[in-house]
């Protein structure tokens, strides 16, 4: 039987590998080059079918593994296919579920059958094998079906690649045999890390066999750029020139744009919506980051150059405002506006190429494909990235207490983080418990909470955070939003590098954030972004927060996050929202610097290495603060901070003291008894 696709090329860049080409599934004529939106669970996050329609979407990408789990092959069965289960008339794709079992932290066993692990869904031992795999995907009834193949990290040695790739060629022919004569078409997957002479064995061996398309498999995973790039190049000429190639989890709309330009004809990427969900959009001028409050009186449309519903109907300064409150519909729009961005990048290659002009255009958009938020630049960041090498990490250190307990050290103040304490201990006592984060993720909702970790450090508030939502049992109404706010990387770059002595940074998350800037759980509802340089200028960008872990260093060091002035901007973010504020320090003039911002303050709980902590309130705060078990500052600490010789934030001039001093004298929670709020 010939390709099952139809496969035909119909033109080649004339100075690049770049190709535009067009094949027909069971479900209708598909162009290249080709983005597939990634609908892992039978549906694009934030998206309908219509609005994938509109878009200009013919494949989406569904995976067999979460499929076959929940809501089971039996409904698709009885609903015939996944095309009528979630309303989808055009084509779809199903990757093996073989990458999400790899991936699976522990608790699974792999061997030459196939891979057992345990269900997230109902505990229940569940073997994925190659003919399991295909089943699966044919009840699904996708119109193309990836074979299984064994997953190891790009990085690994050569035994290792070496022995993954000759499994791989194994499950190769058992998922072919497995397929038998069923109408929907299989691709392989060629293995073999970053070693030429694997990616030579992998594709001369399964070009042999008859698949209807190849992927370039175990790349972007754990490589750099510049070798993928190397290795789509090889693996790519290395494929049959008839039949389709598709390159697995890429990428930026960079990264596609290099990826065609090396032959690849299909791409799947989650970045159009993860992004879209933290206010970025791609535009035809580089990206946008809708949080920013430079949007927030403007009435452009996101993309002057898109024809999609958002940018026709709705202005930056609306998209904005949804974003700032974290409105579902702020990221929808977003979504439904990337994704046609990325299906109107492929159109435009395949015209360039079909008009062989591919070369001029690739030229240009590179240039404007890397531009970040150009109108409108937030800072230089030239200064900062050449900050990144050795000596950034200089500037900190790891000190080891006797009990084996590792802490960063700044090594210009001598300060540590979480001094003198386990700090995955504090992070937890003083910010995650005292904030009764689990119980406000139990509200009822529909908006995430914000909690603003404002000093991120090694990311022991961060992961406390996102380890209490991860590890409860109680049932989570709300989505939980971590924005990290840091000025030097480095501590926590460090703190990774030796992250044996960091137990609490065992996990995904933190080098997620701190290469990309962002990190998305799989199966809690728990994002975590990161805000790089200096608080003070990325504040209004962020979502409003619902809880802040103050963590920067003490005044001595970092006095501009202790000012009247900075209080009062975090202030101003809060705006009306019931926002509660951590911090460790209990010192006289932190707290006057609240009161004076509008803040209701009160004293926090006592950590192992102080007495008392401090914790603010909005105003909305302050009326649950009885239920909340708050104990507000009263008269006595007034009379306290009159007789201080250190009254006044730093930057208070002299003609400002007198009307801060009133301003707290007047305050509503000094007068004994008085009701607040
Ligand atoms: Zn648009």
């Amino acid at each position: 039987m010939t390709s099952r696709l139809q496969f035909r090329v119909e033109a080649t860049a004339r100075d690049s590998a770049a190709r535009a080409c067009r094949f027909r599934t069971l479900h209708g004529e598909v162009l290249t080059p080709l983005f597939m939106p990634v609908g892992t669970q039978a549906t694009v996050k934030g998206l309908t079918v219509e609005d994938l329609e509109a878009a200009g979407s013919h494949v989406l990408l569904a995976n067999a593994y979460h499929l076959l789990l929940r809501p089971g092959l039996d409904v698709f069965r009885r609903f015939g296919d996944i095309h009528r289960f979630m309303n989808w008339r055009r084509s779809v794709l199903t990757d093996s579920g073989g990458y999400q079992v790899f991936s699976l932290p522990n608790d699974r066993v792999i061997g030459e059958e196939g891979a057992e692990f345990r269900s997230y869904v109902d505990g229940a031992r569940v073997l994925l094998s190659p003919e399991r795999s295909i089943a699966a995907q044919l009840a699904i009834g996708s119109d193309i079906m990836m074979a299984m193949d064994v997953c190891v990290p790009s990085t690994s040695e050569h035994a290792v690649a070496a022995a993954a790739m000759h499994r791989t060629h194994r499950w190769a022919e058992r998922s072919l045999a497995a397929r038998g004569d069923a109408p929907q078409a299989l691709f392989g997957i060629v293995q073999g890390a970053c070693f030429e002479d694997l990616r030579h064995e992998s594709a001369g061996h399964l070009t042999r066999l008859p698949f209807d398309g190849f992927a370039i498999g175990g790349l972007a995973v754990g490589e750099g750029k510049v070798e993928r790039e190397r290795f789509t190049s090889l693996a790519a000429a290395l494929l049959p020139r008839d039949l389709p190639r598709y390159l697995m989890g890429v990428g930026t709309p960079l990264d596609l744009l290099e990826a065609v330009e090396r032959g690849v004809d299909m791409f799947d990427c989650t970045i159009p919506s993860v992004l879209a969900r933290q206010g970025v959009a791609f535009t035809s001028t580089g990206r946008l980051n809708l949080y920013r409050g430079v949007y927030k009186f403007s009435e452009e449309p996101v993309d002057a150059e898109c024809g999609c519903p958002t940018c026709s109907d709705y202005s930056r300064a609306y998209v904005h405002h949804l974003i700032k409150t974290s409105e579902a519909l702020g990221w929808q729009l977003l979504a439904k506006h990337n994704v046609r961005f990325y299906h109107d990048l492929m159109g435009r290659m395949r015209d360039h190429v079909l008009a062989d002009t591919f070369a001029a255009y690739r030229d240009q958009q590179r240039f404007i494909l890397a531009r970040a938020d150009e109108d409108n630049p937030p800072m230089p960041t030239a200064r900062r990235r050449r900050g990144r090498n050795e000596s950034a990490l200089e500037r900190f250190r790891i000190h080891e207490s006797p009990a084996g307990v590792a802490s960063i050290v700044h090594r210009a103040s001598g300060e540590m983080m979480h001094g003198g304490i386990d700090p995955a201990v504090e992070a937890n006592a003083l910010y995650v418990e005292q904030a009764h984060l689990v119980a406000r993720l139990a509200e009822s909702n529909d908006a995430p909470l914000v909690v603003w970790d404002v000093g991120m450090g090694a990311a022991h508030n961060a992961m406390a955070a996102i380890r209490a939502c991860e590890g409860t049992e109680a049932p989570l109404a709300r989505a939980l939003h971590v924005v990290s706010f840091e000025h030097d990387v480095a501590s926590l770059r460090l703190a990774l590098r030796h992250a044996v002595k960091f137990p609490h940074l065992h996990h995904p998350g933190p080098s997620r954030v701190l290469r990309s800037g962002a990190w998305r759980s799989e199966t809690a509802a728990v994002l975590w972004t990161l805000f790089e340089g200096d608080f003070r200028l990325h504040l209004a960008a962020a979502p409003a927060p619902d809880l802040i872990f103050w963590d920067p260093f003490s005044a001595k060091t970092d006095g501009a996050m202790w000012t009247l002035e900075c209080f009062e901007s975090v202030f101003a973010e809060c705006g009306e929202r019931d926002t509660e504020l951590f911090t460790y320090s209990a010192s006289t003039v932190v707290r006057a610097a609240m009161l004076g911002a509008g803040f209701v303050v009160g004293r926090g709980a006592p950590t192992g290495r102080r007495p008392e902590t401090t914790l603010a309130m909005t105003p909305a705060a302050a009326r649950h603060a009885d239920v909340r078990g708050r104990t507000l500052l009263g008269p006595e600490w007034l009379a306290q901070w009159r007789r201080s010789d250190a009254k006044f934030p730093l930057d208070v001039s002299r003609s400002g003291e007198a009307a801060l001093a009133a301003r707290i004298e007047g305050l509503a929670q000094f007068r004994a008894a008085a009701l607040v709020g």
